[in-house]
């Protein structure tokens, strides 16, 4: 018989006691809006806000509803207006274009390279070409670019840059969090991201302006007095007659759920990279499996998992695919023909303008993607490669494979 996985793929950590505490507490007092305050009471929205400013070494930072929330927030603080291009990463999440479509503006993809990040040729052609002035750059499943490169890049063609740290909460490039190279970073708090407060999102900015039209915009009312990793009330002064709101506001109770989580970061990055290294050892040698380029200066944190069966068919890549799950291990491929679960691909976002992205289609046709939360032990992952490396050899060998739709650019 052979061996079988049998842990779950997509069940996280518990939250922290301190967290289910102070999250009571709340419940109990039953002021979870965030500017429903006494007199002398600093909530838990506020105080988290300060603290992930901390943390990241921001100047400000603002809570708010989703991940999602905080990059359509971050792109209306840019300025960005309806039927205006935004670029960004072909190989990303759909709430990165969709919240570029949320505002009305144009999603516009940029190729992805083998290490699966941004190209930074195509970066240059695709900016020329449609005079863009905003890049929302999708550190996707935590892979960062040479961010001095992008960079200056960015500062030679006038993009601003907004970063999506979805995937990189505690990560940093050369000793510089993730989310501090560009304009705003914005960073996600769902379930199955670094902090988990079922659904949340936090931005941060060094500018006071856009971090004034970002509290504005999130819903504060006049109220914007209670922030605390805030501008000055003279800059909300000068904007608060102009900017709608937006209503997308953290609230306390999922705060309460977060402020215990901030001190977790570092250690949760470790673990995770125990088992990154662990997958990533598992993987080394086997045939046909191409493990992904993990640059020195990139301090990632290793959530997830991803490697290339580089030129094989769909149907083998759909045959090893079945293989693994029937032992138990439950894999995500970004070459199918149809969306599935979470997993899309840019072809996929019809609501876009259509792209023809060769280099793109090549590398996600053999892009296979697993989670890794901090539930599973070494041991496990260490299982987990041996039945990947032995359904990849079955299905490299296989010689009758049923046929499947190839992935199209529809
Ligand atoms: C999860 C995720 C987001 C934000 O998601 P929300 O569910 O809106 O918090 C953004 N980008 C990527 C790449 C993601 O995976």
């Amino acid at each position: 018989m052979s061996e079988r996985f049998t842990g779950s793929f997509t069940q996280q950590e518990p939250i922290p006691e301190a967290g289910i505490e102070a999250a009571v507490a709340v419940m109990r007092h039953g002021r979870l809006h965030r500017y429903n305050t006494v007199d002398g009471e600093i909530a838990e929205a506020a105080l988290l806000e300060e603290e992930f400013a901390a943390y990241t070494g921001a100047r400000f930072c603002l809570g708010l509803a989703s991940g999602g929330a905080a990059m359509a927030c971050a792109l209306r603080a840019c300025g960005v207006k309806p039927g205006d291009p935004v670029l960004s990463n072909a190989f990303t999440l759909a709430p990165v274009p969709g919240a570029i479509a949320s505002m009305g503006a144009r999603p516009v993809f940029v190729e992805v390279t083998e290490d699966l990040t941004i190209d930074f040729a195509h970066l240059e052609a695709q900016a020329k070409a449609t005079g863009a002035k905003v890049l929302l750059l999708s550190h996707m499943r935590g892979h960062v670019c040479d961010m001095e490169a992008l960079v200056s890049l960015c500062d030679r063609l006038g993009l601003k840059v907004i970063e999506d740290c979805a995937h990189t909460m505690g990560a940093a490039w050369k000793g510089v969090a993730s989310g501090r190279h560009g304009a705003v970073g914005c960073y996600s708090t769902q379930t199955y991201k670094h902090m988990n407060s079922g659904e949340g999102g936090l931005l941060v900015t060094d500018d006071e302006e856009l971090a004034a039209r970002a509290v504005l915009l999130s819903g504060s009312y006049m109220l914007f007095a209670r922030h605390r990793a805030a501008p000055g009330a003279e800059v909300f002064e000068r904007l608060k007659l102009d900017i709608p709101n937006v209503s997308s506001r953290m609230d306390n109770l999922r705060a309460a759920i977060l402020r215990p989580q901030i001190g977790m970061l570092e250690d949760r990055r470790a673990r995770w990279r125990v088992l990154y290294q662990g997958m990533e050892a598992g993987l080394a040698g086997v045939a046909g499996v191409q493990l992904i380029a993990r640059p020195q200066a990139e301090d990632y944190v290793g959530s997830s998992f991803q490697f290339l069966l580089p030129g094989w068919e769909a149907a083998r890549v759909v045959r090893f695919l079945a293989g693994a799950a029937a032992r138990g291990v439950e894999l995500k491929w970004f070459g199918a023909a149809d969306p599935q679960g979470f997993t899309s691909r840019y072809s996929h976002w019809r609501y876009a303008a259509p792209e023809v992205l060769p280099q793109t289609d090549r590398v996600l046709a053999g892009l296979i993607d697993m989670r890794l939360p901090l539930t599973f032990a070494p041991g496990d992952v260490a299982q987990i490669a041996r039945i990947i490396g032995e359904e990849v050899a079955v299905a490299a060998a296989a010689r009758e494979l049923s046929p499947v739709a190839a992935p199209t650019a529809d």
